[in-house]
């Protein structure tokens, strides 16, 4: 991980970039996984509620032709012992076979108009004589017609749906009712049909049915049967005999997507319900894998937008080190100019500097080349003697000097004037130019003094140089249309003095005695 350390000058270019694209691809990444999981989320949610509600259509239909079989198989049977007199072993025969056959009811009774039970199955139930004060079975022998009862608790203590039909004599007279009992909280019909998924079922969704005062019928959580439910929203649209699909929080504080259709008939409602924890867990599931998708994507765009930031950087950096090292060399200039960059910025800054420092190299040189020759004769001046005579006592490079000073030049000035003096002091730097070797340097250290440095040459020699320099100024015409004549004083390093200043003064008191000696004449320091 790259750490940006605040520098004392700033932050890196390639550090500032890679925060900003690292920044970006993770912004990035959390604005597309968030509407990623909503898209996702909101997709499956409507396909559920719409499953769903087929689902319970579905139901609906299968609930309603087993109600119809139900009240067919009641009519069938109502033929059979309406017509047929039967004895009471017979009848319980008849009723037993019935019974067993459809498959339907947890128990069947034949009731006489008073609402006595003349026969019951399964026998053992000992219902036989007993009298029906229930609501379906007062509700059976008032109406006289075929009856789906609402969930009621039966003389047997079940909560039972009762199914009915009357009976009549051969002469169509009224002589009670045959019922099948559905026992809502035992093993029953509506139970193999609707299943148990929701208790063990792969999902967790489930089917459930209400009454139509809204109290639970048939539930995955048996113990849960005859429980008023009639607050939720989902059971409150069914008892208003509406269809449709809709996320609802149950009696238990749980969401569902639930799809309901009510039962006409009978006012019931069916609802075919799946947790919203399912949603959830699918949709992080999906985001995930969209995420591992995406992520190869996004490793290689950060791979390559690092690769374009540290090429972007790189030139800059190349920049700042060739502009830090151009008064070691040159050569990082030429550097710059020969590398041409894609991007637009970086090539016109590199144009800009490369001509920039050229201009100041140009510039430097022009003040260095002032700062170390006299204006008036381009001569080395003072400074840079010492500079030169130092460096060479540094090496342990021996020389000599030639101390020179222009005799009567006062007179010069004051009979030919200022502007001659001027002329006789170039005249003479022009002589010293042509006299001496390449290695010696000639240098203007006063107003009409001189000096010549002579590395690697002892005293001797020197003096013959000074001399051939005298000869020839006192046979040449100067400016002022005379000859003019020198006096000079000879020295040498280390023969002569051991330091700078030594070497120095031992030349001017050479120098010194030649003009005491008459001028015009050459004296090495320490001869008389
Ligand atoms: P001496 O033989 O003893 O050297 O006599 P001198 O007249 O040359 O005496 P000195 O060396 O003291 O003279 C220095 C004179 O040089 C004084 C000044 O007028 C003149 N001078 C110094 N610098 C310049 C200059 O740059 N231009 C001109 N024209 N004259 C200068
Ligand atoms: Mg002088
Ligand atoms: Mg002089």
């Amino acid at each position: 991980m790259i750490r940006l350390i605040r520098k004392k000058h700033g932050y890196k270019l390639s550090h500032i970039l890679t925060f900003i694209v690292l920044f970006s691809m993770f912004i990035m990444l959390i604005v597309t996984t968030i509407t990623g999981y909503h898209a996702i989320k909101n997709s499956l949610t409507a396909q559920i509620l719409f499953s769903n509600k087929m689902q319970a259509k579905e139901m609906g239909r299968t609930v309603q032709s087993l109600l119809l079989s139900m009240k067919e198989n009641m009519n069938i049977a109502a033929q059979f012992f309406s017509y047929n007199q039967y004895s009471e072993e017979e009848l319980q025969r008849q009723l037993d076979f019935f019974r067993g056959t459809t498959y339907l009811f947890n128990s069947a009774a034949v009731v006489d108009s008073r609402g006595t039970v003349v026969s019951a199955s399964p026998g053992g139930l000992g219902m036989k004589g007993c009298e029906l004060y229930s609501t379906a079975s007062r509700q059976a022998l008032e109406l006289q017609k075929p009856l789906i009862s609402e969930p009621f608790v039966s003389i047997t203590k079940q909560y039972t749906v009762l199914v009915s039909h009357p009976l009549t004599d051969a002469n169509g007279k009224y002589k009670g009712y045959i019922g099948g009992a559905v026992y809502l909280q035992q093993a029953n019909i509506f139970q193999k049909i609707l299943g148990e998924q929701g208790r063990d079922g792969n999902d967790g969704s489930y089917f459930f049915v209400v009454d139509a005062s809204g109290r639970l019928m048939f539930h995955a959580d048996r113990t849960r049967i005859a429980e008023d439910v009639s607050a939720n929203a989902v059971v409150r649209n069914l008892m208003n005999g509406e269809s449709g699909s809709l996320s609802v929080v149950n009696s238990q504080g749980k969401r569902y997507l639930a799809g309901y259709v009510p039962i006409p008939e009978t006012g019931w409602g069916i609802v075919y319900q799946t947790p919203q924890q399912n949603v959830t867990s699918a949709t992080m599931k999906l985001t995930e894998k969209m995420s591992l998708y995406a992520a190869p994507f996004l490793i290689v765009l950060i791979v390559l937008s690092l690769w374009v930031a540290s090429k972007l950087s790189a030139p800059l950096h190349r920049l700042a080190n060739a502009a830090s090292s151009l008064h070691v060399n040159d050569e990082a200039l030429k550097g710059i100019r020969r590398h041409r960059h894609w991007n637009y910025e970086v090539n016109r800054l590199n144009k800009t500097i490369a001509a920039a420092f050229n201009d100041m190299k140009k510039k430097t040189e022009q003040l260095l080349q002032e700062s170390r020759t006299d204006p008036l004769t381009g001569l080395v001046n003072r400074r840079t003697m010492d500079s030169i005579t130092r460096m060479w006592i540094e090496r342990d490079i021996p020389f000599s000097i030639i101390m020179l000073d222009i005799d009567y030049f006062k007179a010069v000035n004051d009979t030919c004037g200022h502007q001659v003096g001027d002329q006789v002091l170039q005249y003479l730097a022009r002589v010293l130019q042509s006299e001496k070797r390449s290695s010696d340097v000639a240098c203007r250290y006063g107003g009409e003094e001189f000096m010549l440095l002579l590395p690697n040459m002892a005293e001797e020699a020197a003096y013959l140089a000074a001399e051939r320099i005298r000869v020839r100024i006192e046979a040449d015409i100067s400016p002022t249309g005379r000859p003019i004549t020198l006096s000079l004083g000879v020295s040498s390093y280390p023969h002569m003095a051991d330091s700078l200043e030594a070497l120095f003064e031992t030349a001017d008191k050479a120098l010194y005695a030649a003009k005491q000696q008459g001028r015009n004449r050459t004296v090495v320091y320490g001869d008389k």
